[in-house]
């Protein structure tokens, strides 16, 4: 393993940040090569800690001459917005600065253009110099897991419709309880470096995404970082790493895939109507039919007669929940996957939330 760090320079109101960068070398049979990185929302650390608990396993398979494909990983791939810190608590989703999300405004430029997107760049917002580095690092390889999780969860994945259902092998490694297929138009990261692919070299495939793959997975909930799901996580990591021919070795995880399989617009965001305490009555994983009693908002408390009750708008399962026991009026409560489109006016090729 060779260990180095970008050096992403300051600006007039910042210092300069360090960002380390660990690289394992394939044994160059043509091996798929690969790119991790986690807490790109600089809070978000279940990847973090399974990164953490498969560096271990990938340095023994250095040892024993296992890595045959070339392995790029970003432990925490934002430094800037890891330094955000506000009266105790971690603004790591949106750049101070510029408001900006730190999963939008990616760089959207063909494959051919990648090496040009890092040079001279010392001028730039560190954000966008940040960016910058992470595309160009993800692009130029072929298996692409941008590690985030969500707020309360369960565990799924947001990747191009185009990789379905050659990306099953990757749900069965990590026991995916979820898919959620994108149309690829947004400037999130993981829809960045598939813009590359998709203007660029097809490098002698017969499409541009065969035998690659890009997505963002979402490890569960905030709070769930501990020791034993670390290392289940990380032996998921390994398996695809196995099953897809950059380690060698049989996968320690296989785990039949059963959950929904939903595109985006068929994700319903189950929105609060009004602000209030939330009590909710069902958690994630429950599938749920129309009209079913989801939570009760309080908004006066002592007064039962103005509790506002929450209802699913369709069939399906809740895949996600707000952490938050207070919400305002359009917060999100839940995100339900079902097999009816939904009616959320998403922009084409946006993403569900900001
Ligand atoms: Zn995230």
């Amino acid at each position: 393993m060779h260990k180095s760090e970008i050096v992403i320079a300051g600006d007039l109101s910042s210092p300069e940040f360090r960002l380390p960068v660990l690289r394992f070398s394939g044994r160059g049979t043509g091996a798929p090569r690969t790119y991790i990185q986690a807490a790109l929302h600089a809070g978000e650390l279940p990847g973090v800690v399974a990164i953490h608990k498969l560096i271990p396993h990938l340095l023994a398979a250095e040892a024993r001459g296992d890595i045959l494909g070339d392995i790029v990983i970003v432990p925490k791939a934002n430094p800037i917005g890891a330094a955000q810190w506000f009266f105790g608590e971690l603004q790591g989703r949106f750049e101070l600065a510029s408001r900006v999300n730190f999963n939008r405004d990616h760089p959207l430029v063909p494959l051919a253009e990648l090496p040009s997107l890092t040079e001279n760049i010392a001028a730039l917002p560190p954000a966008d110099q940040l960016k910058r580095h992470l595309v160009s690092m993800a692009a130029a390889c072929d298996l692409v897991l941008d590690l985030h999780c969500d707020d309360e969860s369960q565990l799924y994945a947001y990747l191009d419709a185009e990789f379905w259902p050659a990306a099953r092998d990757l749900a069965e490694s990590f026991g995916l309880e979820a898919v959620l297929l994108s149309d690829g138009n947004s400037s999130a990261f993981e829809e960045a470096v598939t813009y590359a692919w998709r203007h660029g070299d097809l490098g002698g495939r017969s499409a541009w995404h065969e035998g690659r793959i890009s997505l963002t997975m979402e490890f569960r909930g905030t709070r769930d970082v501990d020791p034993e799901t670390a290392e289940k996580d990380a032996l998921g990591i390994l398996s695809f790493l196995k099953r897809r021919g950059v380690v060698a070795g049989t996968p320690d995880r296989n785990e039949p895939f059963t959950g929904p399989v939903a595109g985006l617009d068929y994700v319903q965001m189950v929105n609060a109507p009004v602000a209030g305490a939330v009590l909710f009555e069902k958690n994630i994983g429950m599938a749920v039919t129309a009209g079913e009693r989801l939570a009760v908002l309080v908004t006066e408390p002592g007064n039962p007669d103005r509790d506002h009750v929450v209802t699913a708008p369709t069939d399906g399962v809740i895949v996600t929940r707000v952490s938050a026991r207070f919400v305002r009026p359009g917060d999100n409560l839940m995100k339900i996957a079902s097999s009816e489109l939904s009616h959320q006016g998403r922009k084409p090729g946006g993403a569900l939330e900001d």
